[in-house]
């Protein structure tokens, strides 16, 4: 099976990469852009490298791919907690609008292989992978770490995009350290009358 795949460079300069990407069979296409179809056994090295030289892999297919609007699509459908903040929905870290990283919860590399996680999510009412249905908040290093990730990272993602369970997870902390402030003080000042009172 022939894959198609897209590599995009975006910000980066394409001159150190040009050339082994053109050893891959990927041809430049507009922009940044390489595209190509690449064997199974090519695409997890093709994946590796894009890894390490922090370029964007996706695969080009027919259910969607990774779009150019869908930051815009998220930032439009989900407003930020008091006007400026996401929770990371896999770690509940707050990142501020401008750094929000916009993560696809199915993520492209799976749902485009996939014909039955096509179904799936047909069936959950997603008909594109940049649906919002499917974007969720993330912090850059759970972006990263979760990649094309599935399992247990779908389950955290789908609590975790509500912003009231990490503010109710926050106010427990914080509840929390109050009564352990609360509880050591207490016992710091009945220590020094205990003290003050042996001294007498
Ligand atoms: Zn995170």
């Amino acid at each position: 099976m022939r894959i198609p795949v897209v590599v995009d460079c975006r910000s980066r300069g394409i001159l150190p990469y040009h050339f082994r990407l053109r050893r891959f069979g990927l041809d430049r296409s507009e922009g940044k852009k390489y595209k190509g179809f690449i064997s199974e056994r090519k695409l997890e090295r093709l994946k590796e490298y894009c890894r390490e030289k922090h370029l964007k892999f996706y695969i080009d297919n027919c259910y969607g791919t990774r779009g150019s609007g869908y930051r815009a699509r998220f930032l439009k459908h989900y407003s930020p907690v008091f006007g400026w903040f996401y929770f990371c929905a896999y770690c509940g870290k707050p990142v501020s609008k401008k750094r929000v990283a916009v993560d696809h919860l199915y993520p492209v590399a799976k749902v485009s292989k996939d014909p039955a996680l096509q179904r799936k999510l047909k069936r959950r009412g997603i008909d594109d992978l940049n649906s919002e249905k499917n974007l969720v908040p993330s912090c850059e290093r759970c972006n990263q770490k979760k990649a094309a990730n599935m399992g247990s990272w779908i389950r955290k993602g789908k609590i975790g995009r509500h912003a009231w369970v990490w503010m109710l997870r926050w106010m427990a902390r914080i509840a929390l350290l109050l009564v352990l402030g609360y509880g050591i003080w207490y016992l710091y000042i009945n220590g020094c009358f205990i003290e003050l009172g042996g001294m007498k």
